[in-house]
């Protein structure tokens, strides 16, 4: 049990990425921080580790360029494949980003925010909150009591701290569900036969095995991630079919060359994430001076399933309104978060993501047609190779106005597609 009195003007809860960050600029800006993490540094999370362009671009700007030391791969490419195998081969057109293991990736955030001043605590997990003397007190589960001024909670998806200050939890139609592995594989002689085959060192992506997702292949240095997501109600409907899916879609992956032969992988992760057009119904309680972040906001592309850039733009963006509420004096400043969300990335990742996720994957046709339509259609390529890549922070809306403008010509030319369109 520690000895010292532990007060701090903020406490963040949550060493993933939105954590990490959100310690790291409330430390650079003058705050007594501390960064709490129930898991020891060096943890592994579940995820595609594709950190997009925007994210990469938004750390290092904000962060520290040392985030791209973390790159094991850079993908140059995108393989696309509808429903019935029609196949996009496309270059990232300068907008790629990085894969990386999480583990790695984010003890380096975790150390970047320790060396700008944030106290961090591993193996400490938060287990309960309450008000005492005009702080917010931190409960861990061995007993030990922090006290914040404002606390930040980035406990990512199964966040609870949230609905104990009173904040609507996620419902069950706001998850996702991913299955697959992280396993070893010979990536450096696979990115030469790709290389000659397809003209680029791509991610795979297959839209079609499950309804509203999709499944991929991030090949990183010397192993591949291989995951597929869908909606947690979709995925509850499968009943137990997760396996035969997994395996189908490494079969038919075979059968389109993406492989020479099929590796030996097993399901061995599987993670919810939130998948909807909608963050959480509340992100901030006044009484408790918090504010959420991240996957506990719900923060993940409906399309895509990025979760990484809105963790980190939404860590700054807390910190920035904590600032706010100290320097005016005005705690109800903190409200003002939501909106700050809203203009930075919630209109664009919810109002036009939503639209599109519902344009894309409210049924299989529509998928395969719309799928169809884009690869025919060069700009529209370029569009979903930005859209990936999160290259801006109004991509959803402009991909969204593009497809809803040109439905007509799409539809033309979904109907007269190639098997194979290559734009490298
Ligand atoms: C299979 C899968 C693939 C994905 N692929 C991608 C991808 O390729 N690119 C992308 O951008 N996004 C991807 N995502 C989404 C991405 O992983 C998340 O959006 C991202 O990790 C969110 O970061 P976070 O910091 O909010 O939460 P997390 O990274 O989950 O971190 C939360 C932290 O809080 C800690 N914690 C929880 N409760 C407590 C407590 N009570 N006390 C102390 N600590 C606590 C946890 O141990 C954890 O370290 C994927 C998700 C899944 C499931």
């Amino acid at each position: 049990m520690r000895e010292k009195k532990m007060v701090y003007d903020i406490i963040v809860v949550g060493a993933g990425p939105a954590g990490s960050v959100a310690a790291y600029t409330a430390s650079r800006l003058g705050f007594k921080v501390a960064l709490i993490e129930r898991e020891a540094k060096g943890r592994d999370k579940y995820c595609g580790g594709g950190i997009s362009k925007g994210a990469l671009d938004f750390l290092v700007n904000n962060v520290s360029k040392e985030v791209r030391e973390t790159a094991e791969t850079e993908p140059d490419g995108f393989v696309v494949f509808s429903p019935s195998n029609r196949t996009l081969i496309s270059s990232f057109y300068g907008y790629q980003g990085i894969l990386v293991r999480r583990s790695v990736f984010d003890a380096k955030l975790m150390e970047l925010a320790e060396n700008a001043g944030a106290e961090f605590f591993e193996k400490t997990a938060i287990a309960s909150l309450s008000k005492k003397d005009g702080y917010v007190a931190l409960r861990t589960s061995g007993g030990e009591e922090f006290l914040g001024r404002y606390i930040i909670v980035a406990t990512g998806v199964w966040d609870s701290l949230g609905e104990k200050a009173g904040i609507p939890k996620l419902s069950k139609e706001q998850f996702g569900h991913c299955w697959g592995t992280e396993a070893s594989f010979p990536v450096d002689s696979y990115a030469k036969y790709w290389r000659e085959e397809l003209g680029v060192f791509p991610i795979f992506i297959f839209f079609g095995p499950v309804k509203s997702g999709y499944a991929w292949f991030f090949p990183k240095a010397n192993h591949m991630n291989f995951g597929i997501g869908t909606t947690l109600v979709e995925s509850s409907s499968l009943g137990g079919k997760h396996a035969t899916i997994f395996n189908n879609v490494l079969e038919n992956a075979v059968r389109l060359g993406v492989f020479r032969e099929k590796p030996s992988f097993n399901i061995d992760r599987s993670l919810l994430i939130p998948f909807s057009s909608k963050p959480r119904q509340t992100l901030y309680s006044l009484n408790y001076r918090m504010l959420l972040v991240g996957d506990a906001a719900g923060f993940v592309h409906p399309v895509t399933g990025e979760g990484i850039y809105g963790a980190v733009v939404s860590g700054w963006l807390a910190a920035h309104s904590v600032r706010e509420a100290e320097e005016t004096g005005e705690i109800s400043r903190l409200a003002g978060y939501e909106e700050k969300v809203w203009e930075k990335f919630g209109r664009d990742m919810f109002h036009y993501g939503g639209k599109l996720a519902k344009l894309l994957y409210s049924s299989r046709t529509g998928l395969e047609i719309g799928l169809r339509g884009i690869m025919e259609d060069g700009r529209a390529v370029r569009l979903l190779a930005k859209l990936l890549g999160h290259a801006d922070e109004k991509v959803s809306e402009e991909m969204y106005n593009y497809v809803l403008r040109n439905i007509p010509s799409l539809a033309i030319k979904a109907i007269l597609a190639k098997k194979v369109k290559k734009y490298v």
